[in-house]
């Protein structure tokens, strides 16, 4: 490394100051494979600092009317907002995605986060009772649990950060939240705007650094009563093993081997074109992405056919061009990975149309090392390979045939996650019934990702404990208190 070499290096964020740490680790610009940026790699003691500063600020800020909390919300969205290009670029380069995405998806949605917050808060209603109920009146309050341990994934790192930290601090909690070490810089970048927004100090602290060091400290503080986690399902397992012994309240959104069914009665122009988004959005780097396409006999060729050269068309190249639809993935590690899974399909005797392997990626010089992987489709899988049981994680999807409505709903639910899936038909009746049958924590049919904040958000099986949005946000932030008072 040359010494005039100059890389960003990241401050944790503790009651309301940036605090160097002694440690740092590496992080990556995925489309070049170089070292741009240092972060803190925080332990025990800086996690402490911050679950201290947390405990400080919490009587203050839980103190405080929904509508004053409201306000600060609203002015850290307004912050964001003024400077979405700065976030997405920041975002682009840290993660890989495309300069487009970053613009359209993850910014407006981290402003969003804080504002449908800022007023879902200010609406939530209690439970009351008859007044005449054995003589007393009983109703219910809400309260803030304390300090809420919070920790993100990766893949949309200001999003899922945010989508955390506004319900927390809305409902009166103070937060200590760990990013994930590979995409720590939008995080780093807000906290910048906090004491602007008018959050008082330590009521929003960040700490950087790996799952072993800073997030296992956080999930093991006696101090920090609640965890809400977004990653791995091995990682889950992890943090509820560690957590047990202090009774925490843990809501838990993790992976999903995404099932679409395709009838033959479905809109085959919106459906092809929606089918290439869902599965390679994001580089396919999205919980929801499809990674199972279960297609109707009777029209298999067709749609094969023409995925194949939809998806060719699903343009993957430099992130900061904004014609491109993917940039590059996570990791050199997490790159050999999805590649691995094509190399074991091919082992199975499986057929890739597209991408790894079939097609070529043309890049520029500055871009040879970064991780770059085309869009992929892949048949002749078997429901059994690990191909269509684990979650892969990247642009790789696998195309099948069925034959009957039941064999398809048992196939879709023949694997240990059950986070989403979507159906397409025209036929309302089928929908419906398909619809309920599927093990999935949302289903979306004839469409994909289109969310409404007030609805719950979450999985089922492996893919999650509990759910988050608008109300269940609300319940999962704070403590149900039930008052009977005898006149
Ligand atoms: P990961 O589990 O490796 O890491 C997630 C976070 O947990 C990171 O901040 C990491 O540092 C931390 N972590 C790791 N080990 C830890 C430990 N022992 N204790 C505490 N914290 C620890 O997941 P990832 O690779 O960052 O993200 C990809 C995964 O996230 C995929 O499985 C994806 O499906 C899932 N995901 C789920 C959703 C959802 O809403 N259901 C959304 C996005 C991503």
């Amino acid at each position: 490394m040359s010494k005039d070499i100059k890389y960003l290096v990241l401050e944790n964020y503790i009651g309301g100051k940036f605090v160097p740490c002694s440690k740092l680790i590496d992080s990556f610009n995925p489309s070049t494979g170089e070292v741009y940026c240092k972060v803190p790699d925080s332990g025990p003691e800086e996690v402490d600092a911050a679950v201290t500063a947390a405990k400080k600020a919490f009587p203050d800020w839980s103190a405080k009317s929904p509508a004053e909390r409201s306000k600060v919300l609203n002015k850290l969205a307004d912050l964001i907002e003024a400077r979405l290009e700065e976030f997405a670029q920041a975002e682009s380069k840290d993660q890989g995605k495309t300069i487009t995405f970053a613009r359209n998806v993850d910014i407006p949605r981290s402003a969003d986060n804080f504002r449908f917050f800022a007023s879902s808060v200010l609406h939530h209603t209690n439970d009351c009772s008859q007044m005449d109920h054995m003589g007393c009146l009983n109703y219910t309050v809400r309260c803030p649990v304390g300090v809420a341990g919070l920790i993100s994934p990766w893949n949309l790192p200001l999003y899922l950060l945010t989508w955390k930290i506004a319900p927390a601090v809305a409902t009166g909690n103070t937060v200590v939240a760990k990013p994930s070490e590979m995409t720590s810089v939008t995080a780093w970048m807000m906290c910048q705007l906090l004491e602007e927004a008018g959050f008082p100090p330590g009521v929003v602290n960040i700490v950087f650094g790996t799952g072993p060091r800073a997030g296992d400290a956080l999930v093991s503080h006696p101090d920090v009563p609640l965890i809400s986690f977004t990653g791995s399902t091995a990682t889950a397992r992890l943090i509820t093993e560690r957590s047990a012994p202090y009774c925490k309240k843990l809501s838990l959104e993790l992976g999903g081997k995404n099932p679409a069914i395709i009838f033959a009665d479905a809109d085959m122009e919106q459906c092809i074109s929606t089918t290439v988004r869902s599965s390679f959005s994001n580089q396919g780097e999205i919980c929801l992405c499809t990674s199972r396409i279960f297609v109707e006999r009777c029209i298999y060729p067709e749609f094969l056919a023409r995925f194949v050269e939809t998806a060719r068309r699903w343009k993957t190249g430099v992130p900061s061009d904004p014609s491109n639809d993917n940039g590059a993935l996570i990791s050199k590690e997490h790159l050999q990975k999805v590649k691995g899974y094509v190399a074991l399909a091919l082992t199975e005797g499986a057929q890739v149309h597209c991408g790894e392997g079939v097609d070529k990626l043309t890049l520029p010089q500055q871009n040879a090392s970064g991780y770059f992987m085309l869009p992929t489709i892949i048949s002749g899988v078997k429901d059994s390979s690990a191909l269509m049981q684990e979650e892969i994680f990247g642009p790789v999807t696998c195309v099948t045939l069925f034959d009957e409505e039941e064999e398809v709903i048992s196939r879709a639910n023949g694997v240990r996650y059950g986070l989403s899936a979507t159906v397409w038909s025209r036929d309302v009746g089928r929908v419906h019934r398909v619809a309920r049958k599927l093990q999935a924590g949302l289903v979306w049919t004839n469409c994909w990702l289109v969310r409404d904040l007030n609805l719950p958000f979450g999985g089922m099986k492996n893919s999650g404990i509990g759910r988050e949005g608008g109300k269940d946000s609300y319940h999962f932030f704070t403590e149900v208190k039930s008052i009977t008072i005898k006149h």
